[in-house]
């Protein structure tokens, strides 16, 4: 078969070469939990890492290695281990490669739960540190004797803020340190973290990965850029064979087996048919959100738009050099005498939702609802006004979707 180089192709024609009998050109959804042997000693195998196989279903099953490998493809990357959710993922991996006494650097532009679970690191004695990941300085003057790795997002919600990845990535790798990506709004289409020399990257497969906000699910990738020879943390039995697997081994073994979020087969077969469109559906979303915060940005009942497509924004140049797109997520803010909700009862065509990434536009107003919790001087501090929307565009026509919000502001 020629190598073919496009994401699209290369998605869609992942599945039948995965070496599956009778040619599926879909991977089957293997359900059973123990995979047995014609042998003992073909057990003993697999159980000591000497043949590839399955033994139980905590681990892996032949559905979840396709997707794995499908998403290793679609991050240019070296290997992944999927999860039941992106959280999961994500506490797999911090929890798996950070000990007490360790610092982590992240950035304060984070996903809420994102930024629980740091906090929660800190209760096991984990020192993190949270900075303006938009200025690679402040990255660099958290670091500390102990400092182990950097964490951010590529576009923070709600407020679009954009790290300064390549000079982060940089400075990581001079320094020895781990950049940990967290890629999910950007998507593998719209941008590699290799690219800017991260080693790790953590894909919620919830989003644009599946698409269609029917399944729930989370990825780890390891790039291969990090040398993990160099980190302190792999215990002596993960200390052999490829370097570049060290890590992952460590996160399947402490994380996935011994705290068990593991996705399913059904699951992991819902998002491999979602991420065949991912393109297709990215490029739709983006070309939307451009269009609607084009609309937003000239409406006089706006004060504000936050969307990286736009030439004011701050990391404007960086997204265009970085990106494929600008995203599909944008947030505004109506003039203080407008009321957001009234405005989003407006619009019939946007439900109103939490969650990214569906095909479908979903608003919510911020400081009444995510941001709640947090009170008005916090959310003055991470930049939420009292009024803003956050918008995760969809794929609709963008005819009608440009027309349900010009007749909802209207009517305000
Ligand atoms: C949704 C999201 C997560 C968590 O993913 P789940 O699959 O919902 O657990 C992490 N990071 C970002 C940026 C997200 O948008």
């Amino acid at each position: 078969m020629t190598e073919v180089k496009g994401f699209t192709s290369r998605i869609v024609h992942h599945d039948r070469r995965q070496g599956f009998t009778d040619g599926p050109v879909h991977a089957p959804i293997y359900n059973s939990v123990p995979y047995g042997y014609e042998t003992t000693e073909g057990l003993i195998d697999v159980f000591q890492g000497n043949a590839v196989g399955h033994a139980y279903a905590r681990q892996s099953t032949p559905t979840i290695d396709s997707l794995q490998s499908m998403i290793t493809q679609a991050e240019q990357a070296v290997g992944t281990i999927v999860f039941a959710t992106g959280m999961a993922a994500l506490s797999a991996a911090f929890f798996a490669l950070l000990k007490q006494g360790d610092h982590l650097i992240a950035s304060k532009y984070l996903f809420g739960n994102t930024h629980s679970l740091l906090t929660t690191l800190e209760n096991f004695g984990i020192e993190v540190s949270f900075v303006d990941t938009t200025d690679a300085e402040q990255v660099k003057q958290a670091k500390r004797d102990n400092t182990l790795m950097v964490f951010a997002e590529t576009i923070a919600n709600p407020g679009t803020q954009i790290a300064d990845l390549a000079a982060i990535g940089d400075w990581c790798e001079a320094q020895g340190l781990v950049f940990f990506v967290d890629n999910t709004i950007t998507s593998p289409y719209l941008f590699n973290p290799k690219t800017v020399k991260a080693g790790l990257v953590m894909n919620s497969l919830s989003k644009y990965f599946s698409g269609h906000g029917t399944v729930l699910g989370g990825a780890i990738t390891d790039t291969g850029f990090y040398d993990w020879q160099e980190y302190p943390n792999i215990f002596t039995s993960y200390r052999k064979g490829d370097t570049k697997k060290w890590a992952l081994t460590q996160v399947k073994k402490k994380a996935l087996r011994d705290m068990g979020g593991t996705l399913s087969s059904d699951g992991a077969y819902q998002i491999a048919v979602g991420a065949e469109t991912m393109a297709l559906r990215m490029d739709r979303a983006c070309s939307n959100a451009l269009a609607l915060a084009n609309l937003l940005n000239t409406h006089d009942k706006v004060a504000k738009v936050y969307y990286p497509g736009l030439a004011e924004h701050p990391q404007h140049d960086q997204a265009k050099q970085w990106f494929k797109h600008f995203g599909a997520i944008l947030s505004f803010d109506l003039q203080p005498k407008y009321d957001s909700a009234t405005l989003l009862n407006n619009i019939d065509l946007v439900i109103n939702a939490t969650h990214l990434g569906d095909n479908r536009t979903l608003a919510l107003p911020m400081a009444s609802t995510i941001f709640y919790e947090m009170g008005p001087q916090n959310r003055q501090q991470f930049g939420i006004g009292d009024q803003m929307i956050r918008v995760s565009v969809g794929i609709e026509d963008c005819d009608d979707l440009i027309a349900a919000f010009q007749a909802g502001l209207d009517k305000l």
